[in-house]
């Protein structure tokens, strides 16, 4: 069956992708992941994301942000780098920046300074914000919520968390971004149970590519590598779990991304 779907996050740019990127696209195409939405995690990073999207226009697009795990690296002249970059047109939305308090590979309140400076720069420029979460649930909630009036739009990429947390988000008005995490079966079942009460207009299917290789994927590939192609298995199995049609799945969920990122 045809679909249009798309990867809101592809780190596509990953050196993983070095020998054989074209062919990872084109198999991505051919599985009816048309487009998507690099994610930039540094300045560098971000602005190789740019330039890759500037070569496929109208297809692939990107993140412009500082990840929580280099948020040490934070000053004026990568907030400046992040402004330029949020400039371009290939640019559609700041981050993925937040906080990550499980590897804690920047000081914690570092992560909060670079979150906190991110967010203004989304509410200047007018775009919305990629998040990352992971065990800083309170920190996070304390230092998005009060800035949410004034930010356009904000998705929880990766989420992970169970009701509580979804429920949290979801009154702050965030869409929520799913990945692979909801194929594991060890890992992903306090998600599974919660992704039916994700609203349909909220919810955004992403394969976080090169990780989080669904690991219901049958037969299994040889290689531990995701990419954008599996985003067929991430909306196989979350359409199973909302006992709705694939079709009906794509198609919402590729509205909200059209919507949410103005693409
Ligand atoms: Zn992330």
């Amino acid at each position: 069956m045809t679909m249009n779907l798309i990867d809101i996050g592809a780190n596509l740019t990953h050196d993983s992708f070095d020998d054989d990127r074209d062919e990872v696209i084109r198999r991505a195409r051919e599985a009816g992941v048309d487009r998507m939405i690099l994610t930039g995690s540094s300045v560098a990073d971000s602005e190789d994301a740019a330039a890759l999207a500037e070569s496929m226009p109208g297809k692939f697009y990107a993140t412009a942000g500082v990840h929580p795990h280099h948020a040490s690296e934070y000053s004026d002249a990568v907030h400046a780098s992040l402004r330029e970059l949020a400039a371009r047109d290939s640019v559609v939305a700041v981050g993925e920046c937040g906080l990550d308090y499980f590897r804690n590979f920047s000081p914690q309140d570092q992560q909060r300074d670079a979150f906190r400076r991110q967010i203004v720069l989304a509410i200047e420029t007018r775009l919305p914000l990629f998040l990352h979460q992971r065990d800083a649930h309170e920190d996070f909630l304390d230092i998005l919520a009060p800035a949410m009036q004034d930010v356009t739009r904000a998705v929880a990429h990766c989420f992970t968390g169970g009701a509580d947390e979804l429920a949290a988000y979801l009154d702050l008005g965030l869409y929520i971004g799913i990945t692979g995490w909801v194929c594991d079966e060890r890992r992903g079942e306090a998600l599974k149970n919660v992704v039916g009460n994700i609203p349909l207009d909220r919810l955004m299917i992403e394969t976080d590519a090169p990780y989080l290789l669904p690991r219901t994927l049958d037969p299994k590939p040889d290689t531990r590598r995701n990419e954008p192609m599996y985003l067929r298995e991430v909306l196989r199995v979350i359409a199973g779990e909302m006992k709705i049609s694939e079709e009906a799945l794509a198609e919402a969920t590729t509205e909200n991304a059209e919507r949410f990122f103005s693409i």
